[in-house]
């Protein structure tokens, strides 16, 4: 039970952040004493402290409880299609280091891991390493969620049958856990980000690819082979361009801001990155304009699916793609609207991500932090069902 009450206020603390006693009784449902005697092993632990609250008013300041954010630190790593991404969170998940490295993460999975493992060199010189509870990875792959295999053929071909898990551990010494970046970004804005205290969120990524990770009922959903929300994959044009996955007319042949890029590189006969994208869609160019409404249309077709299976209440729409604003997300919601039962869903949110590219290296990181806090007389690093 003790263990159970203990659980119950780290919790709070990791959830809500500053609370007082009085909050801590509402957000457990533990007795007063209780609450007081955990909290006195907590800060003789170090791991929690307790401190008068800024108030303007007059008076005695209420005692509020927090995490000590320099108790523990958590490495969140984010591995996209052309880049490593690292971010040092303190024990609260504020970020106190941040860096990335280009390269080219399909092709080379030893550099990949490499690199990485300097960019944990580089943050761990800023602080007490005995005090880092593990290394997060968000990857831009399917995870296997038994093995943590990735599924990798014809997404990151150098990484097929790769433990990247493994991989960082024998790098860097740390506890690693791997999850597809979706579904570290979808923790992400539940715990910082527009999703906060919001149980039912699909988070859906438009970079290079296309994925989403999705709570339902406050759990992450993983599904039979940890593979839920691989929704870059569902054909959306039977005559579409054929997929890297092998299939024909993708969402990811359409919506991904490097398909669009093609597009326009194609039809202008000249090579339009995906940074010129942006800049095109502001200048009102017609033809970028157009490429981002139909994927948007396509966008919405496929969400209405998943709205009509999941009955969110928060949709968070994140990736490179989701900064060109109502361009995409108006096309978006009327293909969403056209395509399901809308009455049922008048409540549903459309947002942009609250944590832009940080999102999969900050959720990886708070997965850590969860697990550490929380789970951490478990054999397992982590559960990863409860977010
Ligand atoms: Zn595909």
């Amino acid at each position: 039970m003790r263990r159970l009450g203990r659980l119950r206020v780290l919790q709070a603390l990791c959830e809500v952040g500053e609370v007082s006693r009085g909050d801590l009784l509402r957000h457990t449902g533990l007795s007063r004493a209780t609450i007081s005697s955990l909290v006195a092993d907590l800060v003789r632990e170090g791991v929690v402290r307790e401190q008068s609250a800024a108030s303007s008013r007059l008076g005695r300041p209420p005692l509020v409880v927090s995490l000590v954010p320099e108790a523990g630190y958590a490495f969140g790593l984010d591995i996209g299609h052309d880049h490593a991404r690292l971010i040092l969170s303190d024990l609260t998940g504020t970020p106190v280091w941040d860096d990335s490295v280009e390269l080219d993460v399909d092709s080379s999975a030893d550099d990949t891991v490499a690199a990485a493992a300097e960019l944990v060199e580089a943050a761990s010189e800023e602080i007490d390493r005995t005090r880092v509870l593990g290394l997060g990875v968000g990857i831009a792959c399917p995870v296997d969620r038994r093995t943590g295999v990735l599924r990798a053929e014809g997404i990151m071909p150098s990484w097929v049958g790769a433990k990247p898990a493994a991989m960082l551990t024998e790098r860097t010494g740390l506890r690693t856990l791997v999850v597809n970046d979706a579904n570290a970004c979808v923790v992400a804005e539940r715990r910082y980000g527009v999703a906060r205290h919001c149980d039912d969120v699909v988070y859906l990524r438009l970079s290079a690819g296309i994925g989403a990770g999705v709570v339902c009922d406050g759990r992450m959903l993983l599904g039979h082979d940890g593979l839920v929300g691989e929704l870059g994959h569902v054909s959306v044009d039977p005559n579409g361009e054929v997929c890297r996955c092998g299939n024909r007319g993708c969402l990811e042949t359409i919506a991904s801001p490097t398909a669009i890029s093609r597009l326009l590189s194609r039809s202008w006969r000249r090579e339009v990155l995906n940074a010129e994208l942006m800049s095109l869609l502001l200048a009102g160019d017609r033809g970028a304009v157009r490429a981002v409404e139909d994927a948007g249309e396509a966008v919405g077709r496929t969400l209405a699916m998943t709205v009509m299976a999941l009955n969110p209440e928060l949709v968070v729409v994140g990736g490179e793609l989701a900064a060109a604003g109502e361009v995409l997300f108006d096309p978006i919601r009327r293909a969403l609207r056209r395509n399901s039962v809308s009455d049922l869903h008048g409540d549903l949110q459309i947002m942009a991500s609250a944590l832009g590219d940080g999102a999969s290296a900050r959720g990886a990181a708070a997965l850590v932090l969860s697990a550490a806090l929380v789970l951490s007389e478990t054999p397992q690093l982590l559960t990863i069902d409860k977010v």
